[in-house]
């Protein structure tokens, strides 16, 4: 079994953004050479998301709407967490929307269904990030 790890950094100029990184995890298992397993594509931050959804702009501000109904941002004194930080909601954002999502590799692409793209969902950005890809088979 083979494996290939891979980090990248976004740095969003806004507090909330939706990226497309369906291109970056297809990059990488270009580069690790494997046909056949699983690639695990995760934020390592708790201030953000990697989600599987649709590429539509009224989708992403469906999104938008309906996160800040359940979790708005303002007023920050509203969260016990805020007060070192204002952040609390984009970790209550970011619980919503997942941690990671896992794709089957086959025939060394990514096995997603035909309007599957993956994305990566900022909550608290203006400030680097890493994103985590772990490839795993043969
Ligand atoms: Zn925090």
């Amino acid at each position: 079994m083979k494996s290939y790890r891979k980090e990248f950094v976004i740095h969003t100029k806004t507090r909330r953004d939706f990226i497309n990184i369906t291109r970056i995890v297809e990059e990488a298992v270009k580069e690790s050479g494997i046909k056949e397993g699983l690639v695990l594509c995760n934020s390592m931050h708790i201030t953000s998301s990697v989600f599987i959804n649709d590429d539509e702009s009224g989708l992403h501000h469906d999104f938008e709407v309906w996160l800040e109904k359940l979790a708005p941002e303002k007023p920050y004194e509203q969260y016990r967490h805020n007060g070192y930080e204002d952040n609390a909601d984009a970790h209550l954002k970011r619980t919503i929307m997942g941690r990671e999502v896992v794709v089957a590799v086959t025939n060394g692409k990514l096995d997603l269904g035909t309007w599957e793209q993956i994305f990566y969902g900022e909550f608290d950005g203006k400030r680097p990030k890493r994103i985590l890809i772990k490839i795993i088979g043969e």
